[in-house]
């Protein structure tokens, strides 16, 4: 579903090289964890491939179905099926959460093969997806990003997973901030909504979401690169023994 070849990425206009050769390749139904140190490119490697313009790839590709998204822009890969969670930036008053998440989609309802939905047909819609992550219904009707806690907007992000239905996943530290029962309700939501047919990459720091969502695959991410690759149990090494004996490696690997 996703390739990733020799992807090398910098910030646009800038020259600053943050993506120095990446690989990777996700197949549907699998979900694949990517781990690693601050800064070592992991929230890069999300928003490039969901089309972010702050990014440029400047050697490599990124394939998906097998053909190269590099001239497509943010919205054409939502319409695809490529999710980003999206963070909203500003408090937007009087525009409530439910009528952007209806624009949203509307917006790709087409191209996924689905019909539009009126106000009313959404509400029904959305209402047992509330239930996935155990969202009070007053949320929706609340103004975007008003006074949301980390947690609702967590939760929020998955909520907007399981509106869109997406074929690929990507999922930037949705873990941080949570306490344990907010962890659990949005591992639940994550493990609900993945199937045979769609992918998931985990982006998260720490080891513990592991325990909730079982990854198929594992990867370290150091200096740009993709280091070390394996199953969960590589998740459980680096919890216990940190990343610091991956710095020979990665230096030795080149
Ligand atoms: P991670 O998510 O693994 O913590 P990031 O992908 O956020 O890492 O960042 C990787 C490196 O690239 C960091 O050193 C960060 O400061 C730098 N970086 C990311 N985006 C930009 C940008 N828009 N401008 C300048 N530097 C950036
Ligand atoms: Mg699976
Ligand atoms: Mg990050």
């Amino acid at each position: 579903m996703l390739e990733l070849k020799d992807l090398h990425v910098e910030v646009e206009g800038e020259g600053i090289e943050i993506l120095k050769g990446v690989n990777l390749k996700v197949n549907k139904g699998e979900i694949h964890a990517i781990m690693g140190p601050n800064g070592s490119g992991k929230s890069t490697l999300s928003k490039v491939v969901a089309g972010h313009p702050e990014y440029e790839v400047t050697k490599g590709d990124i394939l998906y179905d097998g053909e190269s998204v590099l001239e497509m822009d943010p919205d054409e890969r939502a319409h695809a099926g490529i999710f980003l969670a999206f963070q909203y930036p500003v408090e937007v008053p009087g525009v409530t959460n439910t009528t952007l998440l209806r624009e949203s989609y509307n917006t790709i309802a087409a191209s996924r093969g689905r019909e539009e939905l009126d106000p009313l047909e959404f509400d029904d819609y959305i209402k047992d997806k509330l239930d996935l992550v155990q969202m009070k219904p007053d949320f929706l009707e609340r103004s975007v990003n008003t006074g949301f806690s980390g947690g609702e907007k967590k939760r929020n992000e998955i909520f907007q997973m399981a509106v869109l239905q997406p074929r690929l996943s990507l999922l930037d530290e949705t873990d941080s901030g949570l306490d344990i029962d907010a962890l659990k309700i949005v591992s639940d939501g994550i493990n609900k909504l993945h199937g045979d047919e769609d992918a998931v990459v985990l982006i998260t720091h720490y080891q513990r979401l592991l325990n909730y969502i079982e990854p198929d695959f594992v990867h370290v991410m150091m200096g740009g690169k993709i280091v070390k690759s394996g199953d969960k149990t590589l998740a459980l090494k680096l919890e216990e023994q940190g990343y610091d004996w991956l710095e020979a490696h990665a230096t030795v690997n080149g």
